[in-house]
């Protein structure tokens, strides 16, 4: 964790090691919420806010916007790429692997080739159902 913040031209911090293993143990997206009580720490959410903000500028978090409106973060080296679903109640998101690489390599006739895709999935978590 410290040499991708020293990469990055971080400085290593408690709290900014503390905040990456967090995400880096869930292996999913976090809502800022949920971050707080994993680093079992009271700090105030602006703050959480900025310093999530400034990493996932630097590429060591991603954020992940869906329709919801909540923010969530989740940490982003070495994840291969993937999709998310997320619970329309509650906001709950979880990771779910790509299965749309075969529609990749055969485009449509009038394609020559895809260079990107967007893939969202909703539904109701177990707790909401
Ligand atoms: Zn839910
Ligand atoms: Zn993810
Ligand atoms: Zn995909």
């Amino acid at each position: 964790m410290s040499k991708l913040l020293q990469d990055a031209g971080f400085r290593v911090t408690k709290p900014r090691i503390r905040l990456l293993q967090a995400l880096s143990k869930a292996g999913k997206p976090l809502s800022i919420k949920e971050i707080l009580v994993k680093m079992r720490t009271k700090a105030d959410q602006v703050t959480l806010y900025r310093s999530l903000d400034a990493l996932a500028r630097a590429g060591i978090v991603d954020r992940v916007d869906q329709n919801s409106g909540i923010a969530q973060y989740e940490f982003a080296p070495e994840k291969p790429h993937h999709h998310h679903i997320i619970c329309t109640d509650c906001g709950y998101m979880d990771d779910v692997s790509c299965e749309v690489q075969q529609f990749i390599q055969t485009p449509p006739k009038q394609f020559s080739r895809v260079t990107s895709h967007n893939f969202e999935l909703f539904g109701q978590c177990i707790n909401c159902r």
